[in-house]
């Protein structure tokens, strides 16, 4: 997912975390306001297993007044029309206040998610520079002038597409935070955000930093609350335009099945299987260190995760046997402790599915080569944690190599020919992301252009940077995120056509 190097300016120290009991609100219409019902539901560190805090509970009268609120937002044109350099400026503060808050953020995020620190820093860093992106992005929503025979001016303007629902996963929440509302702002629109329940904290925390920047009352409007629920009633809502999700592509199917009543514009960012290639050119050691960061960044828990790795047989042995090796030297652990290279999953739950999987596997013919279970560390014993997992004698039919397991656990395949592992590589439902390691420039290109995902890197694990289109192929869903092609996604393409001949014409000749 990330596609940032850290620069070392901006690695901070860390600080310890005083664990305060939080009791998150509902912002709706620039003010925190709790459930009408009353009620909350906890927040947990995976970690550790405490609860760190409650949130609102919110209900389908919550979304009602959310939705209304952004509805009288959007329709006022308060957003809309303030002057675009005054809305560069705001989204700009909302960057600068998030980039001198990003030491918080990061332990706040760490402390929800369970994801070791390394990771949260960066993410937030990488959501302060997509705020940054679309800052100088609110200016740049264009129309064309199009000629056309005649004496007409025609000329498409782009608009807002109106309140739009954002729902958003739990594995990267201030990244998918920015990655929704950035270009939602920045073309205008308002919003009604719902993170996930089990990580509500950051999206909170930036909805506050909104408020302070200037964002109007009602144009961002954050809700928690059960994803059946409140995702549902959002998105089957009549006062919502759009609904931008993020999450399982099963649930994908659901919400668009739902969204047909109304008819509502959708874009679906959902699950992956993505195939790293190691192709026997490659510069094994950055093979090898891209292939563990493509896997274990994020504990695995990352919709591009490239959980199925390649490699081709002259070379199996050598850079198996290095991956194996390092795959087993992780460190995993406390994820507030900065040598943490792999933090705990999200949930016991969730370490249950991913440990599933991996017996799924063993029950099909495939080897544990490393992990496979728990650490063993009686310290670790009340975090969702789970040993980085390299699955052997694994073929591409096996469940393990076709579903989206989401955890720290890749599986290895050989191969020999160029056109076999293509095959491969696009045998799978899902088509997010792909990587490649080549030195050979001919076969990079070849390939890239015979994968089918939305994003192929070569010779680099990045995923995602500012800029760089990001969206699936096939059932990892469509539209494109991180992109100036995002702000398309988020506006209506208006056609206006204009008579400009000195006589008037006379459609019916009389
Ligand atoms: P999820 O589908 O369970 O939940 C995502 C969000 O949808 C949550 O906020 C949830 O409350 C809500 N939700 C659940 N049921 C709903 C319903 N019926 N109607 C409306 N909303 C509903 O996904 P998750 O487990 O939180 O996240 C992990 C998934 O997200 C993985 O599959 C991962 O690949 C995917 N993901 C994709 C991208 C991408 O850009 N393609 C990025 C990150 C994560």
């Amino acid at each position: 997912m990330l596609g940032r190097a850290t620069d070392s300016s901006e690695k901070r120290s860390q600080v310890a975390v005083e664990t305060q009991l939080k009791e998150l609100k509902l912002l709706i219409n620039g003010e925190q306001v709790p459930a009408e019902s009353g009620e909350t539901f906890e927040i947990r560190n995976p970690a550790t297993g405490e609860t760190i805090g409650t949130a609102a509970r919110a209900g389908t009268s919550d979304v009602d007044r959310a939705v209304e609120a952004a509805r009288a937002a959007f329709d006022s044109g308060v957003w809309q029309r303030t002057p675009i350099s005054k809305r560069t400026r705001i989204l700009m503060k909302v960057a600068n206040t998030m980039r001198s808050r990003a030491d918080e953020l990061a332990r706040l995020e760490t402390e929800n998610t369970g994801k070791a620190i390394v990771n949260t820093r960066a993410e937030v860093m990488q959501a302060v520079e997509d705020f940054e992106f679309y800052a100088g992005a609110t200016g740049k929503v264009m129309g064309q002038t199009v000629p056309l025979s005649g004496q007409f001016l025609h000329y498409t303007v782009r608009e807002p597409v109106g309140v739009c629902a954002q729902i958003i996963p739990w594995n990267y929440p201030i990244m998918m935070t920015a990655w929704k509302l950035a270009p939602a702002l920045a073309a205008g629109n308002t919003v009604v955000l719902k993170p996930a329940s089990a990580t509500p904290v950051t999206a909170m925390v930036v909805g506050e930093i909104l408020q302070e920047a200037g964002v109007p009352p009602g144009v961002v409007n954050v809700v928690t609350g059960p994803g059946e629920e409140v995702g549902t009633h959002l998105v089957t809502h009549p006062g919502v335009d759009k609904v931008a999700f993020t999450g399982e592509t099963e649930t994908g199917r659901k919400l668009m099945a739902a969204a047909s009543g109304t008819l509502k514009r959708l874009m679906l960012e959902l699950g992956g299987k993505s195939p790293n290639v190691v192709f026997e050119d490659a510069d094994i050691e950055a093979a090898l260190m891209g292939s563990l960061f493509g896997i274990y960044y994020s504990a695995g828990q990352s919709c591009e995760a490239r959980s199925r790795l390649f490699v081709h047989r002259n070379v199996y042995d050598e850079f198996v046997g290095q991956f194996v090796s390092r795959s087993a030297a992780f460190k995993v652990g406390d994820p507030m402790d900065p040598s943490t290279q792999i933090g705990s999953l999200i949930s016991p739950q969730h370490r249950e599915k991913v440990h599933g999987y991996v017996e799924a596997g063993k029950a099909e013919g495939a080897e544990v080569a490393t992990g496979g279970k728990a650490p063993d560390d009686p310290s670790l014993q009340h975090g969702a944690y789970y040993e980085p997992t390299v699955l052997v004698n694994v073929n591409n039919r096996m469940r393990v190599a076709q579903e989206e397991i989401f955890g720290p656990v890749v599986t290895v395949i050989p191969f020999s020919e160029e056109k076999e592992v293509v095959k491969m590589a696009n045998d799978v439902q899902y088509g997010l992301a792909a990587t490649m390691w080549t030195c050979d420039v001919g076969r990079a290109h070849r390939v890239a252009g015979q994968i089918r995902s939305g994003v192929v890197t070569v010779n680099t694990p990045f995923t995602a940077f500012p800029g760089l289109s990001f969206g699936g192929y096939k059932q990892s869903g469509f539209g494109r995120e991180l992109s100036m092609e995002t702000l398309d996604q988020y506006t209506e393409l208006k056609s206006v056509l204009v008579y400009t001949g000195a006589k008037p014409v006379r459609p019916l000749g009389v």
